[in-house]
């Protein structure tokens, strides 16, 4: 070896070296664009019209050099022959809720949302409106690590509800205010996301919203956000003991202040209750809705239910991290918003707590992990969902029942794998090509990812897994990738495969108990085999005449690895890899098959094999 040779060795070496440390960070440092939203907006709430300003601080915390930036103009979509109203009238199985009536909505129907002027560090910036965009080209790039102030001016027209954001809703209610300013599009490792609203799902960037917002004296508000001056407004807002002391005219300013979150939504409605709920650890809740024959009584019995969820799901997934949650009717069914939600109040109790619960669960997964859920919806409806089934067990005191808390979801995703319907989960939520499969792919599909991973690396290793994401992940727009590392790091078994096949494949779960037939001296031979093409590891259950049991474990070779035991199967006597490629796999127990009473493939029911006739034998 010459010195040269030597030299270009080390050289290499610490390349490499340097590689492998950046490589680690990138995992555990990701970048994230910041931004501070000042937005001061007047609402006449005659013509349902309003107009703002923004100022925007934006830090460009990317390595790149941004020459172009995006806006979303959501409200844009309510108009006849957007994207949105095409979608929805041609989709096979339109959203009843939307249907063709975008495509009637009158003049002073539609919305709209427009920016008049914009201006970077005080120079006037050309923009184009592209439908829910608005594009931007900026003359001087905004460079990495830089931070700029962007200033506009823009005005809008509240739609006639229609979908999610609205006024006047099926339920009376006057403003559903969501997805109502110019927000800016986020961009990360994966470069910008400047989506087109379509219908679903969004994304933002992470920063703070100072809000101000002026309107007639006689509504009363809620959303996202600390009210500012509640002992100017009063409706059960200002500070216990204190005389309010409204200012004089016909309109009053409600100052919102809402640190980390991605959004700002916020409702009003003249008629509104306000019931205000402390909760011991300092967290206060809002619930917001009109009192008639249909609420009174239910939304009374909520007040018990949002804080026992609350207490839960921080007990589950990580501490609930701002000071308020907000339960307000509004909207048209349930949305979710930072510290916040949106729903429809006239509904039977279950379904209120029911509702309520779901949008809760997404302020872990939707509100501060916040995957983009334009490109990952089931990381959010899916985890969401397997929130809402466990946190409605516990709280309707179901956990002792013998029914999965899961069971309604297991259904559904078996009649999307069966119906022909069924697409990768992989699909971007637009995307989708029926309402159906995205429905049952984002919501079901994604929550039976993480029981099934519970069957597959042990729940006790899913639970803290969960916890491990959220204290990772949080504020940090986690990806698929990220969230199946932080299991393989808590469980130590390799599930790229698990993730792969789940995500991007359509492909379903069949195993079944083929043969059990007399062996020599005495032994039992057992054939299961692989029908279905994902691969799977197999908890097999044998239940003797005597009463004793004993569990078989096939972990499949390529999880490298075995989950621990669990809780309430049987003893693990035999324990043997089943690779893949093996259509069917031979077990020989020292027993006879005459002590047999039934041999069963998962009783526990967590593995989505979409046939069960074949996963047991009985003798
Ligand atoms: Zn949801």
């Amino acid at each position: 070896m010459t010195m040269k040779t030597l030299k270009n060795l080390i050289a290499l070496l610490i390349l490499l070296l340097i590689n492998i440390t950046f490589e680690t960070k990138a995992q555990t440092e990701r970048w994230q664009q910041a931004i501070k939203y000042d937005i001061d907006v007047k609402m006449d709430v005659q013509n349902n019209q309003y107009q703002g300003t923004q100022i925007i601080e934006y830090t460009n915390n990317s390595p790149d050099t941004l020459h172009r930036v995006f806006f979303h103009l959501y409200y844009n979509a309510f108009q006849p022959n957007s994207m949105m109203d095409v979608r929805s009238r041609t989709i096979a199985d339109p959203d009843k809720r939307v249907g063709d009536r975008i495509s009637k909505l009158r003049s002073d129907e539609i919305g709209y949302l427009r920016v008049n002027s914009l201006a970077l560090d005080g120079i006037t910036l050309d923009f184009e409106q592209v439908g829910t965009i608005l594009e931007v080209n900026l003359h001087e790039p905004i460079l990495p690590h830089a931070t700029v102030i962007f200033h506009s001016e823009f005005e809008g027209q509240v739609p006639l509800q229609v979908r999610r954001s609205g006024r006047d809703s099926k339920e009376g209610i006057r403003y559903s205010m969501s997805q109502w300013y110019p927000k800016m599009a986020n961009y990360d490792e994966q470069g910008w996301h400047a989506q087109p609203y379509i219908g679903r799902e969004f994304y933002g960037v992470w920063g703070d919203f100072n809000v101000k917002i002026t309107i007639d004296k006689s509504y009363v508000l809620g959303g996202t956000g600390y009210l500012q001056n509640p002992n100017e407004i009063g409706h059960g807002y200002q500070e216990e003991g204190v005389k309010v002391n409204s200012p004089e005219g016909k309109e009053l300013t409600w100052h919102f202040y809402a640190p980390k979150v991605h959004d700002f939504m916020w409702a009003a409605d003249p008629n509104y209750t306000h019931d205000k709920i402390p909760m011991e650890n300092g967290i206060t809740i809002h619930h917001l809705y009109v009192k008639n024959s249909e609420t009174e009584s239910n939304w009374e019995k909520l007040k018990e239910y949002t804080p026992r969820a609350i207490q839960y799901m921080s007990e589950r997934f990580g501490q609930y991290p701002y000071k308020q949650f907000s339960v307000i009717q509004g909207g048209d069914g349930g949305m979710e918003y930072p510290m916040s939600t949106l729903i429809t109040g006239h509904r039977p109790l279950n379904s209120l707590v029911g509702v309520m619960v779901h949008e809760l669960a997404h302020s872990w997964f939707h509100g501060v992990l916040a995957t983009n859920e334009g490109l990952y919806p089931w990381m959010d409806e899916g985890f969401a969902t397997f929130a809402t089934n466990l946190t409605m067990a516990e709280i309707f005191n179901r956990s002792e029942s013998s029914e999965s808390p899961h069971a309604g979801t297991y259904v559904s995703y078996f009649r999307l794998a069966k119906s022909g319907l069924e697409e990768p989960l992989a699909t971007p939520s637009d995307h989708f090509h029926t309402n159906t499969a995205y429905g049952a792919a984002a919501y079901s599909k994604g929550a039976v990812f993480l029981v099934q991973l519970g069957y597959i690396i042990g729940e006790e290793n899913r639970d803290k897994g969960m916890l491990r994401y959220w204290n990772t992940w949080q504020y940090r727009h986690p990806n698929p990738n990220d969230f199946i590392r932080i299991m393989e790091q808590e469980s130590g078994l390799e599930l790229d495969w698990y993730k792969e096949y789940w995500m991007y494949s359509t492909k379903s779960i069949d195993y079944g108990v083929k043969s059990v037939e007399e062996g020599s001296n005495g032994t039992t031979q057992i054939i299961l085999e692989r029908i279905g093409l994902m691969p799977m590891p197999i908890d097999l259950v044998i239940t003797y005449k005597d009463g004793n049991k004993e569990m078989v474990y096939l972990p499949l070779v390529m999880q490298r690895g075995e989950k621990p035991l669990e809780d309430g199967l049987p003893n693990r006597t035999i324990t043997q890899r089943w690779p893949w490629t093996n259509p069917t796999k031979e077990i020989i127990l020292e027993k006879p098959k005459n002590s047999i009473q039934s041999i069963e493939i998962d009783p526990s029911g967590r593995m989505a094999d979409i046939n069960m006739e074949n996963n047991k034998i009985e003798f």
